[in-house]
């Protein structure tokens, strides 16, 4: 008598994990969408296997017995054969082969016409059956008979399994160690349920055990949680990686609409995590619906820190475009969750991807990802949806993928330089320092230090590169060059990095000692940034230099938090007021903020410097709030050494 309850147990198993893909929503993505094939595929397999087993099994006679299960069997054959080609594609999916395939080439086509060829043998075989019963017949009593040719849907499922495992083993590096042990136990699962059924054909246990092998498939492979946030069910950055990495292997023409949050850093760290994930899910529902309402059909992501991506596959750069200009005009900019009222603003930007085309924004992944996680800093844009309006744009992009190599390269080839800007006095009508500016020439490009001092302070680079900052400078200041100047001291600037160095006070004494050069020809400039991460490494350093005769400036004042503790507590000398309050000087309020700035640091005994003037006009007005030194494009911009020594010299002969 035959088992029909391990079957029955397997349409339940199935339901149930086809219940749970819809619910989580996970239908996206060729992968997912070839996992599902497949599930439905079984599901099918499983209803037609129970069908066919109760009609023979428990079903009295009826009209039509035989021919609804010759019907049902018949569509079994179909439905079960297609699991082991679903299967071997699935493999084919997991570990990219499928990009090989997909290729319009000859090898491409070759490869495509033997992988269907066998299965479209096997189903005209399968159909044919119903005049030849060459597979199986179906008796007056509704009694099913093998036939000799059963055994051809056996061999093309082994080529299958064959074709699958080939693939797994020589494109095993695409996979993790865990991946493949999954896929393997999948693969023994299956294979040994269909030799136990063809040995025992009264257990019947093949569906059942496909639908573990599913399961575990689900859990170990399909990985929802890994693609999707689990406070608010979005597409995640693993996800945008995965969809992202495959636009390049599939080489179809896309385009990406990015969203920022410009405060979300901001939110994140204000708000309550469940207060942050329902801002989230509001601005996640509002670009869903929008994009139902525009008709556009494209994927979003939420990727990190309140950035959003948006994925439209195919030729839709004109749609896509209209769709970012509409979000930035639309977006919600406040919302009221509980009790608290949150403001929100946007920097939206637009590119398209198209491997065969001149005008595609970005070539390659990793392009991708860094646009998507800086897109606002290598773009600028102040109200518009930013796209990359030149090839000045691609170059940028191009550079903040390889700054990497570009600053390795850079301090193996010594291509950096040190260039210095004056800083006038007021009181005593000269140049009386100078500011050492780094250059790095590339390519026969300047690359500003705004862009590869962040770098490499990420990469680590930034201590070589201060080494090199610090030899010049004191190489300049202990030349004749400098005495002829008869500038006082040239001020310097510390990164956040070299701040925290634990050796930096004893490195930059012995460098003096050894150029013999006294501490009081160097001011060390650091920025609020430094001073906030506030570790005990910093403070040392700063305590020790000040002992040793250093003095400090703090660079930007104005431009960060301006923690006054700080600048109360520091041994500072010259407070550096930013280029923004020069921008701001004509309104009102600034000029009261200016004012009061001023003559709070003045009583507090410090000098104040002001940087970014341009006009003589900016140098009356900063004059006459009694500012110590300026600084700016208005004497020089910033020049290498001997062009700034020739300028000294003509300015002194001016005076
Ligand atoms: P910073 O220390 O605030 O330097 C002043 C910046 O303002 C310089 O930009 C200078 O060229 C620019 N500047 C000066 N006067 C004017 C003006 O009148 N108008 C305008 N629009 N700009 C003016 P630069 O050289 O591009 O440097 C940018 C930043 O890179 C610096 O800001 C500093 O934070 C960093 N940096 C530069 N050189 C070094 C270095 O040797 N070491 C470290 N750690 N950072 C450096
Ligand atoms: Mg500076």
């Amino acid at each position: 008598m035959r088992v029909i309850y391990f079957t029955l147990c397997a349409i339940i198993n199935i339901a149930v994990l086809i219940l749970a893909i819809y619910a989580r929503r996970f239908t996206q993505g060729s992968q997912n969408k070839f996992f599902l094939l497949i599930v439905w595929d079984t599901f099918l397999s499983a209803i037609c296997d129970f069908i066919c087993t109760y009609l023979q099994v428990y079903a009295g006679a009826f009209p039509h017995k035989s021919t609804i299960l010759f019907v049902s069997t018949t569509l079994y054959f179909i439905f079960r054969n297609f699991t082991m080609v679903a299967l071997c594609m699935y493999v084919f999916f997991l570990t990219n082969f499928i990009y090989v395939i997909q290729e319009k080439s000859l090898k491409g086509r070759f490869l495509s016409v033997l992988i269907v060829v066998p299965y479209i043998l096997n189903v005209i075989l399968i159909v044919a059956n119903i005049w030849t019963g060459w597979i199986f017949t179906i008796d007056e009593n509704s009694i099913y008979h093998r036939q000799k040719l059963i055994a051809f849907n056996y061999v093309v499922a082994f080529i299958y399994t064959v074709f699958g495992i080939a693939v797994l083993i020589a494109f095993h590096k695409a996979l993790s160690k865990s991946r493949i042990y999954a896929i393997a136990f999948m693969y023994i699962l299956s294979i040994s349920s269909v030799f136990i059924q063809f040995f025992y054909p009264h257990l019947m246990v093949e569906m059942f055990a496909t639908s573990i092998a599913l399961f575990e498939t689900m859990i170990l492979i399909q990985r929802p949680e890994e693609l999707t946030d689990s406070s608010t069910g979005m597409f995640n950055i693993s996800a945008f990686r995965k969809h992202g990495k495959n636009l390049f292997l599939n080489k179809n023409p896309a385009s990406l609409i990015f969203i920022r949050i410009t405060n979300g850093k901001t939110l994140l760290n204000a708000l309550d995590y469940e207060t942050y994930s329902e801002c989230l899910t509001n601005i996640n529902s509002f670009i869903l619906l929008a994009l139902k309402e525009q008709k556009t059909k494209g994927q979003l992501y939420h990727l990190q820190k309140g950035r959003f991506a948006i994925l439209f596959k195919g030729e839709y750069t004109k749609r896509s475009l209209f769709f970012a200009n509409h979000l930035l005009k639309t977006l919600p900019r406040t919302f009221k969750l509980k009790n608290i009222t949150i403001e929100t603003d946007y920097k939206i930007c637009h590119t398209i991807y198209d491997n065969n085309s001149k005008n595609s924004d970005f070539n390659s992944f990793k392009e991708l990802m860094v646009l998507a996680e800086n897109f606002d800093k290598i773009l600028k844009s102040e109200k518009d949806v930013i796209t990359f309006k030149d090839a000045k744009s691609k170059e940028m992009l191009k550079q903040s993928v390889s700054i990497d190599s570009i600053l390795m390269e850079a301090i193996s080839n010594n291509l950096f330089e040190m260039y210095y800007q004056p800083i006038y006095s007021v009181a005593e009508h000269r140049i009386i320092s100078a500011e050492a500016l780094i250059r790095l020439k590339y390519d026969g490009k300047f690359i500003s230090p705004e862009f590869f001092i962040p770098a490499a302070e990420k990469n680590g680079l930034i201590h070589q590169i201060g080494d090199f900052v610090l030899e010049s400078v004191c190489q300049f200041i202990a030349s004749d060059k400098f005495k002829e100047t008869g500038l006082d001291y040239i001020e310097l600037n510390l990164s956040v990095s070299q701040c925290m160095e634990s050796g930096l006070a004893d490195k930059i004494h012995n460098l003096t000692k050894r150029y013999g050069i006294s501490s009081d020809k160097i001011n060390l400039e650091i920025t609020e940034t430094a001073i906030d991460s506030s570790v005990n490494t910093m403070l040392n350093n700063i305590q020790k230099l000040s002992s040793l005769g250093f003095s400090f400036s703090l660079d930007d004042y104005g431009t960060g938090y301006s923690n006054i503790k700080r600048v109360v507590t520091l041994p500072l000398k010259i407070i550096k007021f930013d280029k923004t309050f020069v921008n701001e000087v004509n309104n009102p309020q600034m000029q009261i903020v200016l004012k009061n700035n001023i003559e709070m640091m003045k009583e507090m005994k410090k000098e104040i410097v002001v940087e970014g003037i341009e006009t003589n006009e900016m140098l009356k007005v900063f004059s006459d709030y009694h500012c110590d030194f300026i600084q700016g494009f208005y004497f020089s911009k910033p020049l290498p050494v001997n062009d700034f020594c020739s300028w000294v010299d003509n300015w002194k002969k001016q005076a």
